[in-house]
C-alpha cells in the first residue's frame, strides 16, 4: 500500500536549514513499517512541490496531513486540489489544533472538506489499524478509535483508546533511518523524549490534549536519537519538544547526552528546551550542563493572581522564582520568560506591573505575546469567548505564503493567518496598541540589549526599566523630530496588520499585486524590521533620546551615567557604520556598581577603557540582514538560533588600553 504522509512547511520563504525535519509523521512511517512491514510503501514530504509531483505519479491509496496553526491554509490548497486529483485516495488528517465542541469540529470539517478522517490524540496506532481497514471491507461501523468524521451534516467519532504512561511499542522516527534524508538536507533536528503535559494552562491545546499524562519514551531510545542526529547533522540548532523538559529525573541524563555530542562534534550551537514549568533544582542541574546552548525558560504569561486562576496556571512563587533568577544567574545561564496580553481579566496596570516585576527580577529576556486564538484550547470555546468579553481579529502569520505549483501547472497560491485577541472586557484595543510600542522598545533596548547597560543602572538606582521606557516613548512621540516619524510609522504599520475577518484578510491577498508583496516579504515582523531600521537609520537619535531620557530621572549620577551610556552606544554602532574600532574610557567610579548592574562590562577599581570592535558574529549578521531580501529574516533568526543581540560588538581581547583586561563582553 503506498502511503504519502505530508507535514508540510511554506518552503517558498526559507531554505531547507530553517525547516524542522518532520518528526510527526517520522513517528507515524517508523510505526506503520514497524506494524505493517513491507506490505506498506510510506514517504514522507515537508515540501509541497514535491508533494504534489509524488502523488501525481505514485497515485497513493493513502495520503496524510499534518494540521497545525502554521499549515492549515497551505493544507487546505494541497489537500483541495488533491482531492480532486485523487477521488479514490483516503485522505486522512491528524494534529492538535482541533477543537472538542462538536459545532467547532463540524466546521473545521466542512471547511477541510478534502479531508475524509481526522485523527486525534496521535497518530501512530490508528494510521496502522486504518490501513488494515482501508485494505478490509471499509465498514465506518468498524472504524477504529479516535477518528472524528462528517456524516452529512453530523459529526460523528469512534471512541478514545485508553494512554498509558510509557510508550512501549513507537520505534524510534530516526533510528531506522526514515528520516536521514531531511538531516542531509540540512533541516533542523526536532526531538520528542515525552509526550503531554500534566497542566491545563486555558490559552494551550498541548495540556488539554494530553490529558494531564507525561507519556514517556524509552530513555536509550533517547539517548541513541541523540548519538544517531549528532553522527548525521550538522545544523546549528537542535529543539527538543518536551513540554517540561526537566520534568522526570533521566532528563539529567538526556542533557549531559546532547552537551557530549556538543562536545565530540561542536554541534549543534544552541538546544532549544522548555523547561518544566514549576522550577526545581534539576533545570539548575540542566541549565549547568547545557551552559551557553540554551535560555532557560520561566515562563510566567502573567504575575496577577485573578488572571493566573481565570487560565488555571499556577506559578511557582515570587520568592522562589527570584532565587532560581540568582542561582541560573550564578552559574552563568541567561533567563527568559513571557507574558501574553491580554489575558482574561488583565488590564493595562496589571500587564504593567507584571513587567515592572520581571525587570525587577532581573529577567534576561522578557517577551510579550499578543494572545492568540488555538484550536483546542480552552480559550477558544465559545463559553470562555463570552465570558471575558472577548473581541478577536486576523493577522498573517509572518513568512508563511508561498505559490507552488503541480505537474499539470496549476498553481496553489496560500498563506497562514491567525485569529488574536484585541479586546476583553478589561483591556482596550487602544491599550494594546500603546502596548506594540512598549513592548517593541522592551524588546530593542533589553531583550537585545541595546541599552541594557543603562537600564540596569537605572534599576539600580530604583527607576524601573519600564518607567523609563515609557517615558522615553512618550518624550519620542511628542517631540515632532525623527523619532516622532518613526514610532507613527511603527504605529501606522501596527494598525495595518489586523483585519476585522477571516474573510477580509482573505480578500486583501486574494488579490495578485498584494499577494506578490507577501512572497516579496514585505510583511516582516514588526520588532525584527524596525530594530533594524533603528540601528540603521536612527542610532544616534535614538542614543540621544534615550540618555536623556536616563538623566530625566535624576537618579544615577553623571559619573556614572555617562561613561556606562558610551560603554552602551559603543556596543551597538549604527548598522552601516564603517568605523573599525570604538574606544571608550570608564572611570574607577563604575567600580561602585555591582558586576550586575554593570551588565558585563567588569567595573573595577582602576580605570578602564575598553576597545569595541566587529566580531564574527556581528559581521556574519550584517551580511544576513543585507541578503535578506525575499526571505524571512524573523524566520530565519528563530531557527538558526541568531537573534539582534549578535549585532553587539565584541571588546578586543588586546585592550589597547589596558592589557590587562581580557574579559570579551
Ligand atoms: S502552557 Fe506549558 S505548562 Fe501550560 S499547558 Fe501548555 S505546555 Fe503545559
Amino acid at each position: 500500500m503506498k502511503i504519502l504522509l505530508a507535514d508540510l512547511a511554506h518552503t517558498a520563504s526559507v531554505d531547507d536549514a530553517s525547516l524542522t525535519v518532520p518528526l510527526n509523521i517520522g513517528f507515524i512511517k517508523a510505526y506503520l513499517e514497524q506494524q505493517h512491514g513491507r506490505a506498506v510503501d510510506v514517504r514522507l514530504f515537508k515540501h509541497p512541490e514535491r508533494l504534489l509531483e509524488a502523488a501525481a505519479t505514485e497515485r497513493p491509496q493513502i495520503l496524510g496531513f499534518s494540521n497545525y496553526g502554521w499549515n492549515d491554509k497551505l493544507n487546505h490548497a494541497v489537500g483541495r486540489y488533491l482531492r480532486e486529483k485523487l477521488p479514490d485516495t483516503l485522505i486522512v488528517a491528524g494534529g492538535p489544533n482541533i477543537d472538542p465542541d462538536p459545532a467547532r469540529r463540524r466546521a473545521f470539517l466542512e471547511r477541510h472538506s478534502y479531508i475524509d478522517l481526522l485523527i486525534v490524540d496521535g497518530g501512530e496506532e490508528p494510521m496502522a489499524e486504518l490501513v488494515e481497514w482501508w485494505g478490509g471491507g471499509r465498514d465506518y461501523d468498524r472504524l477504529p478509535p479516535n477518528l472524528v468524521w462528517l456524516d452529512g451534516d453530523r459529526v460523528r467519532a469512534t471512541g478514545e483508546r485508553p494512554l498509558s504512561k510509557a510508550i512501549r511499542d513507537i520505534p524510534s522516527a530516526y533510528l531506522g533511518g526514515g528520516l536521514d534524508e531531511f538531516l542531509a538536507r540540512g533541516m533542523i533536528p526536532m526531538f520528542e523524549t515525552n509526550r503531554g503535559c500534566p497542566f491545563r494552562c486555558t490559552f494551550c491545546a498541548w495540556g488539554m490534549a494530553s490529558k494531564d499524562l507525561v507519556r514517556r519514551f524509552d530513555l536509550d531510545m533517547a539517548l541513541e536519537d541523540i548519538a544517531y542526529v549528532s553522527a548525521r547533522s550538522r545544523s546549528r540548532n537542535w529543539i527538543f519538544c518536551d513540554a517540561n523538559f526537566g520534568i522526570l529525573k533521566r532528563d539529567v541524563e538526556i542533557a549531559q547526552a546532547i552537551r557530549e555530542a556538543r562536545e565530540r562534534t561542536g554541534f549543534p550551537f544552541k538546544c532549544h528546551i522548555w523547561l518544566a514549568k514549576n522550577v526545581t533544582e534539576r533545570n539548575l542541574e540542566i541549565g549547568a550542563i547545557l551552559g551557553d546552548m540554551t535560555v532557560p525558560v520561566m515562563a510566567v504569561q502573567s504575575l496577577d493572581d485573578q488572571v493566573l486562576a481565570n487560565i488555571k496556571r499556577d506559578n511557582i512563587s515570587t520568592d522562589t522564582y527570584v532565587e532560581y533568577q540568582k542561582k541560573f544567574h550564578a552559574q552563568g545561564s541567561r533567563t527568559y520568560s513571557d507574558l501574553i496580553v491580554p489575558l482574561p481579566a488583565e488590564t493595562l496596570e496589571s500587564h504593567l506591573a507584571g513587567l515592572r516585576s520581571l525587570f525587577a527580577f532581573g529577567v534576561d529576556i522578557i517577551q510579550n505575546h499578543n494572545m492568540r486564538l488555538l484550536a483546542g484550547a480552552e480559550t477558544n470555546s465559545t463559553e470562555t469567548r463570552e465570558r471575558f468579553g472577548f473581541r478577536t481579529r486576523y493577522r498573517l502569520i509572518h513568512g508563511d505564503a508561498g505559490a507552488y505549483r503541480a505537474p499539470d501547472g496549476t498553481v496553489l497560491r496560500c498563506f497562514e493567518y491567525e485569529e488574536s485577541l484585541r479586546e476583553t472586557a478589561t483591556m482596550s484595543e487602544a491599550d494594546l496598541f500603546y502596548l506594540r510600542k512598549l513592548h517593541f522598545l522592551v524588546d530593542f533596548a533589553w531583550n537585545i540589549e541595546v541599552y541594557r547597560p543603562l537600564l540596569k543602572a537605572l534599576l539600580s538606582y530604583g527607576v524601573n526599566p519600564v518607567d523609563a521606557l515609557q517615558r522615553f516613548l512618550e518624550t519620542a512621540e511628542s517631540s515632532g523630530g525623527p523619532l516622532a516619524a518613526f514610532f507613527a510609522d511603527f504605529d501606522r504599520r501596527s494598525r495595518e496588520e489586523w483585519f476585522d475577518s477571516a474573510e477580509a484578510i482573505e480578500a486583501r491577498f486574494a488579490e495578485p499585486r498584494e499577494f506578490q508583496r507577501l512572497l516579496d516579504q514585505e510583511f516582516e515582523k514588526l520588532n525584527i524590521l524596525f530594530s533594524v531600521i533603528a540601528l540603521k537609520d536612527y542610532k544616534r537619535d535614538f542614543d540621544r533620546a534615550m540618555k536623556r531620557v536616563a538623566q530625566s530621572f535624576g537618579a544615577v549620577p553623571r559619573a556614572v551615567l555617562d561613561p556606562i551610556a558610551a560603554l552602551s552606544f559603543a556596543a551597538f554602532p549604527p548598522l552601516g557604520s564603517t568605523k573599525r574600532e570604538r574606544v571608550v574610557e570608564a572611570p574607577a567610579n563604575l567600580a561602585a556598581l555591582s558586576p550586575e548592574t554593570a551588565a558585563g562590562f567588569a567595573p573595577d577599581r582602576e580605570p578602564r577603557a575598553y576597545r569595541f570592535v566587529e566580531g564574527p558574529r556581528r559581521a556574519e549578521l550584517r551580511r544576513l540582514i543585507a541578503s535578506a531580501q525575499s526571505r524571512t529574516l524573523s524566520k530565519i533568526l528563530n531557527t538558526q538560533g541568531i537573534t539582534l543581540r549578535d549585532l553587539r560588538c565584541t571588546v578586543a581581547e588586546d585592550m589597547a588600553h589596558d592589557g590587562g583586561f581580557r574579559r570579551a563582553v
